[in-house]
């Protein structure tokens, strides 16, 4: 699926909002970006009013590629990680990447995805294709190789 624009439904407030993001990344199976169908402002993270005040909102997808703008690498003991309350699925895969991914869509969105790769992960810089990982509810966007 590529453009669409799927309307959020504001009137479920910001939990309703968060619901709506996760069915609507299964729905279409790729990242999306929450914009003022008024202004075409991206609204990151999603809210329930644009800063133009227009309350008609949707998601749009976020696009196929991105760069990295920051990177977190996570490598812990598995039973330290635990203690502070991450997902035994994230803790499964430990060490991880964390990166915070501009979309060239949209510039000035900072997503935050898990970087997939197939070699190092400091072999990856700059570019990266967005993407997304769905397990039952749980959604998780993933930044690989472009
Ligand atoms: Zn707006």
């Amino acid at each position: 699926m590529t453009g669409f624009a799927i309307a959020c439904p504001i009137d479920s407030g910001t939990s309703g909002i968060a619901d709506h993001y996760r069915a609507t990344i299964r729905e279409t199976g790729v990242p999306v970006v929450q914009v003022c169908n008024v202004c075409i402002s991206a609204l990151w993270p999603a809210r329930l009013r644009c800063h133009c005040g227009a309350d008609d909102l949707a998601w749009q997808p976020a696009g196929r590629n991105g760069r990295i703008v920051s990177r977190v690498s996570v490598d812990v003991p598995k039973e330290e990680w635990e203690r502070f309350g991450v997902s035994k699925k994230m803790t499964s895969r430990l060490p991880y990447t964390t990166v915070i991914v501009e979309p060239h869509n949209w510039p000035g969105v900072r997503m935050v995805m898990l970087l997939e790769t197939s070699g190092a992960a400091e072999s990856l810089t700059g570019e990266v294709s967005l993407g997304v990982e769905i397990d039952g509810t749980s959604v998780v966007l993933t930044a690989g190789e472009v």
